[in-house]
């Protein structure tokens, strides 16, 4: 379960499929059809996709942050931001995420209630270990939606998450 902060995309009309085996894009089929036909030729010679390939679309920015689904609502909550009442996708202009993720990075302390790197939760009667998250953690993602935004005002764009 995760959450993917991107910045906003538009599609180009082509499509692509995607090779795990080599990890590359084969790309700019003009159509879905042509790239399927090309995906399922590959299909036949690749062990790695011979299970299966997705083709989809081709955006023009494919640049995004992915968080945990627990981790986006802490830094999202550091940003003064909602995720979305239920669904948790939503768009805002870069301007307003990039200015909240720079106020968010000035406070000396973000966490109420960092959890240190291995702590014990007690849930449903059974104890189990809970990854850490502290404050530098929250800073990294801070920066790299920073970032990203940044990258988005220079292209014009909006931020998208879902
Ligand atoms: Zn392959």
């Amino acid at each position: 379960m995760s959450i993917t902060v991107a910045i906003e995309a538009l599609p180009t009309n082509t499509f692509e499929f995607y090779c795990y085996e080599v990890e590359q894009s084969f790309s700019d089929y003009t159509s879905y059809e042509a790239a399927k036909i090309a995906a399922t030729a590959h299909q036949q010679e690749c062990d790695t996709c011979s299970h299966g390939v997705c083709v989809s679309a081709q955006v023009d920015v494919d640049e995004s942050v992915n968080l945990s689904n627990r981790n986006a609502q802490i830094v999202f909550q550091a940003m003064g931001l909602s995720l979305g009442e239920e669904d948790w996708t939503g768009n805002l202009p870069a301007e307003t995420v990039l200015g909240a993720a720079l106020l968010a990075l000035a406070n000396d302390k973000i966490l109420d209630n960092p959890v240190s790197p291995i702590s014990e939760a007690t849930h449903a009667g059974g104890v189990f270990f809970v990854e850490g998250f502290t404050d530098e953690d929250v800073r990294l993602r801070l920066q790299w939606i920073a970032d990203l935004a940044t990258e988005a005002m220079n292209l014009g764009r909006s931020i998208t998450w879902g």
